[in-house]
């Protein structure tokens, strides 16, 4: 047996509801390809209407009790799963390389990060409180006290399978809420993997619900429109937000949205430059360029351009690009052709318009779905990759000389997720800092994922945090009980 399909059978490929694995209606499949090879990994359960329905009433008949349930068992099933994704590394790891297409040693990362969720919100479910208050009239005292919201439905992206799974399960987990959780199609295996952990780790029947399906739209609209669902989180692309916020309307269902960026990344002329290159490799690199948080627009001070700009290239060009279970790639596949042709037409319309490939820039070998790691410098500011996510490895360079111009470029996209800056001015650091219109700033390092910070963004990059002492309010209600006396 390869190492492949040892990993790939230990999951179970059917739907998890209401505590029992089971197939979808028809015993219809559908399948998992790996992105470095194109070829099939697995077949897993294709979930219709009837069975995302099936899920949410799993969901909904058992959450009086878990509301009920003591937060230190809560805490205590959260803090066990997390040892045993830990314990299970390896596992977690080799599948998300193996759907996903990242190196072995970020999908370590991942597990690390994403496992992380669950230790902090073990904490944070028994340090959940409301408060006492004499009304300023002196007759009446209020009383506040949080509950949960309800059961929740939970749409996650393919880039970060386990993370973006567990910054929403472990608040909702924490906070006493059931929930519905829909994967990707294209990386289920990884959620899967993790209810089996969470059933190992003692999560009553019920609570969680996995629903994998080729048909998210069709399945999920009816239970975003159901009066059963009280909550609905997304973490993905903003038309797809903007599509799911239309159909939360109607109920006026609680809503969390974690949606694209246009992060800037701006390199004043005082900085560390070698700090700067450093930091650019994480915020463009770290995922093969596929994440929200993604360096996507450079703008760097004319004065220190040249070095910034020749100092990225090389090191870009020394990245090792291939099968991400190979031992020392840096940069595995994107994660389908369409990526790849997605990129290469952004790259296209830079050099249609002037901009200038110093390294890199084309299409991977193979069958794989590649794209090599690529810089390119005197990028007009009306390039199609200026305006966009790229999600791939791809840097393009602008170039600025005052300060007030840089954070105007910056805040110019109706994005507001994350913005990156540079410098060694301590003064600069709060001014720009105040003015990026952004939810997030890094200042002077290339990551800001945390999972004991509110990640969450502005604008069209959506509403919600989580993460963070703010992680578990997007799963509870706060109710006043006002008393007389
Ligand atoms: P996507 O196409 O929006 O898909 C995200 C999820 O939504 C998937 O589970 C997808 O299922 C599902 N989906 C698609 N259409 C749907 C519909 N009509 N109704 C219900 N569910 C639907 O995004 P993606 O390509 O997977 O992920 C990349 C995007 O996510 C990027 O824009 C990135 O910036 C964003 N992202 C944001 C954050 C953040 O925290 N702000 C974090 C990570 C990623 P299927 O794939 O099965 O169709």
């Amino acid at each position: 047996m390869t190492k492949t399909s040892s990993v790939v059978e230990q999951v179970r490929k059917q739907l998890f509801i209401g505590g029992e694995w089971r197939d979808a209606e028809g015993a219809a499949t559908l399948e998992v390809d790996n992105p470095a090879t194109s070829g099939e990994l697995a077949r897993v359960a294709d979930a219709s209407v009837a069975d995302g329905d099936a899920a949410l009433s799993a969901a909904a008949a058992a959450q009086s009790e878990w509301a009920r349930s003591a937060p230190r068992k809560r805490s205590e099933i959260l803090r066990a799963a997390y040892e045993l994704i830990v314990e299970r590394t390896e596992v977690f790891a080799e599948l998300m390389t193996l759907e996903m297409g990242k190196p072995l040693a970020e999908s370590r990362g991942e597990v690390a990060y994403g496992s992380e969720f669950f230790r902090w919100f073990a904490e944070e479910a028994v340090r959940v409180s409301g408060r006492y208050s004499v009304a300023p009239n002196g007759a009446t005292r209020l009383m506040t006290m949080k509950q949960p919201v309800g059961p929740t439905l939970m749409i996650t992206p393919w880039n970060f399978p386990l993370a973006m799974g567990t910054r929403k399960i472990g608040p909702a987990v924490a906070a006493g809420c059931t929930m519905v959780v829909k994967p990707a199609a294209e990386t289920p295996l990884t959620m899967l993997y993790l209810a089996q952990v969470m059933e190992e780790a003692g999560l009553p029947a019920g609570v969680l619900n996995v629903i994998t399906t080729s048909n998210s739209g069709g399945v999920m609209e009816p239970l975003i429109r159901d009066p059963r669902s009280r909550k609905l989180t997304f973490t993905g692309s903003t038309p797809v937000g903007r599509t799911l916020i239309e159909q939360s309307a109607q109920q006026v269902l609680r809503v969390s949205m974690e949606l694209g960026g246009n992060a800037p990344f701006i390199v004043f002329d005082d900085a560390d430059v070698d700090a700067a290159v450093d930091g650019a490799m994480l915020a463009k690199m770290r995922n093969i360029g596929e994440a929200c948080t993604a360096a996507n627009r450079f703008f760097v001070h004319a004065d220190v351009a040249a070095e910034f700009s020749e100092k990225f290239a090389a090191r870009m060009a020394g990245l090792t690009m291939g099968d991400g279970m190979t031992d020392g790639v840096d940069v595995g596949p994107l994660i389908n052709a369409k990526a790849v042709d997605k990129v290469a037409a952004l790259v296209a319309d830079a050099t249609d318009r002037g901009a200038r490939v110093v390294t890199g820039g084309g299409k991977g070998e193979g069958s794989g779905f590649f794209f090599t790691p690529t810089v390119i410098t005197d990028l007009p500011g009306d390039a199609a990759m200026a305006r966009e996510e790229i999600f791939g490895p791809v840097a393009g360079i602008q170039t600025f000389t005052d300060e007030a111009d840089a954070i105007r470029r910056a805040n110019d996209t109706e994005f507001g997720l994350v913005g990156y800056f540079f410098t060694r001015d301590y003064a600069r650091v709060i001014r720009v800092s105040e003015a990026l219109e952004y939810g997030m700033v890094g200042v002077n390092q290339g990551v800001v994922s945390n999972p004991a910070a509110p990640f969450g963004g502005v604008k069209a990059s959506g509403f919600g945090r989580e993460g963070g002492f703010e992680g578990i309010e997007e799963y509870l209600e706060t109710k006043y009980v006002g008393l007389a006396l």
